[in-house]
This record gives C-alpha cells, structure tokens and sequence, in this order.
C-alpha cells in the first residue's frame, strides 16, 4: 500500500508518522508514504496557491492550477491511486470505509485549506470524506486520521493481528470493557467472570457486554450489526429492562 498526501504543510506529518503504530510501521516498510508540497506546482515567481472567489466574500480558495499539477505528478507514480478529498462536505468515513480503503494498491489524501478546493476539483478525486460534523482548519488532520484507521489494518501494522478484529466497530459494535491489573482498585472490582479462566463464559461475557454498551451509547449501530437471533432477543430483553427503569 501506497499513501500520497498533497498539502501546503508537510511538516505537519513529521512528528505523528514517527510516533507509535504508525512511526514503526513506516520504519519496517510495511506501507509507503509520501507527502508532496502543493506549493511546488505553484507558478512563479509567486507561487500563489489560493486566490480571491469570485462573487466576492471573505476567506480565500485554493486554485485549481497546482492542484491538477500535483494530482498528475502523483498518479505517475502511482497509477492506480484513489484520490481521495478531505472535506466536511464529504461523506462521513467510517469503519467500513477504512476496511475497503485498506484493499486499495494507493491511496491519495488531497487536504484542504482556507475555504476549501475551487470547486472544479471535485471532478478530479475519486471520493469526498469528511471526519466529522465540525470544521477543520485544514485536511491533514483528516487526512492523518483517514491514514492511522486505515494502516492499523494492513497485515503486519499492529502487534496482536487479533486486536484490530476485536475494536469497536470491527463488527459494527462497541468493544467490550477492559480491566488491568489490580483486581480491585478504589472500591472497584473487576468483573468476577475476568478472573476466572474460564475463556468460554469471557467470550459470552463480552461479546453481551458489547451489545449492553453499544445499546446504550450508539443504539445507532444496532441497526446496521449484524446479530443472531438470540443477541437480538437480548438486546430487545435490556431495552425493555432500560424501559421499565425509566418508567419507574
Ligand atoms: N469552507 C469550508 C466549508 O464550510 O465547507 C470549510 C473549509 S475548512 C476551514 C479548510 C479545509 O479543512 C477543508 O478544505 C478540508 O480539507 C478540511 N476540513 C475541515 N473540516 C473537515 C472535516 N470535518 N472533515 C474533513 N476535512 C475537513
């Protein structure tokens, strides 16, 4: 797998793609990434990468000049790149998205800045994602995120191959709750059933303990998992209970 970003701050990536996952994964090679500085497809002598709109209005927006440059430069080395746009208009990226992106031979991060791309970009990116409902001050923090939940995925990133499977989401549910070490603490004790060795009745624990947290923080989600009949009966058996609780 191959990572392209375009961006006016390179140096922004220095530190996070030297740290952690990441910063070993990029050290044993298992996935290549590049950052390519938008400004050096810019025009002398200025090297303006971002003009007035038209229309009027505050704010500026990045020309479409340099931006067709890059995009060009980058597929030449990549020919089989997605280009992908960092935008709040975009579709929101989730789990899946991550999953399918993972399958991909490249992946090309075009981040934004100031108000955005002219709006004839879009015609040039293969797909828009958005990281949330909130505004950026520019796309590589979602391009940074996009790249962290899609190369913890990549064989070899992650220590525990088992762990990725497990996270929330993976299955479209919440993770279940973890305890360390000490079996009390505070006046809190660990789930007696953690402590017991017994793997079956750990696996049932939490895979119900998945269901209870995401039924009462993302019930959202429950509509899209996917669940046995029996989990489903459980699950309808805890909203009921939630019910009575409330209506007591
Ligand atoms: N004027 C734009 C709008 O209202 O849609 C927002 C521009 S924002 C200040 C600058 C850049 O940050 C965007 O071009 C985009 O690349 C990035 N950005 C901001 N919020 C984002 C989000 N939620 N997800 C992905 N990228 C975002």
């Amino acid at each position: 797998m191959r990572f392209d970003i375009i961006t006016l701050f390179p140096a922004f990536f220095d530190s996070p793609l030297r740290a952690g996952v990441l910063g070993r994964a990029v050290e044993k090679e298992l996935f290549h990434i590049a950052i390519h500085n938008l400004r050096d497809w810019a025009d002398p002598p200025h090297f303006a990468v971002d003009d007035t709109p038209y229309g009027g209005g505050g704010g500026m927006v990045m020309k479409p000049e340099p931006i067709r440059r890059a995009l060009d430069a980058v597929r030449q080395g990549s020919r089989h790149s997605r280009v992908l746009l960092m935008t709040p208009q975009g579709r929101a990226f989730r789990q899946e998205d991550a999953v399918a992106l993972a399958q991909e031979k490249g992946l090309t991060f075009l981040c934004g800045r100031y108000e955005g791309v002219d709006e004839r970009v879009r015609a040039w990116v293969d797909d828009e994602f958005s990281i949330g409902d909130f505004v950026l001050s520019g796309g590589e923090f979602a391009a940074l995120a996009m790249v962290d939940a899609v190369a913890r995925l990549i064989p070899g990133v992650l220590g525990n191959e088992l762990s990725a499977g497990e996270d929330s989401f993976g299955d479209g549910l919440l993770e279940y709750p973890h305890f360390t070490r000490p079996a009390e603490f505070a006046g809190m004790r660990v789930p007696e059933v953690l402590l017991s060795g017994n793997h079956g009745e750990i696996a049932r624990w939490r895979r119900r303990e998945r269901l209870r947290r995401t039924l009462e923080r993302r019930p959202d989600l429950l509509d899209r998992a996917r669940l046995t009949a029996e989990e489903r009966s459980f699950v309808a058996a805890l909203q009921r209970q939630g019910d009575e609780e409330e209506g007591s």
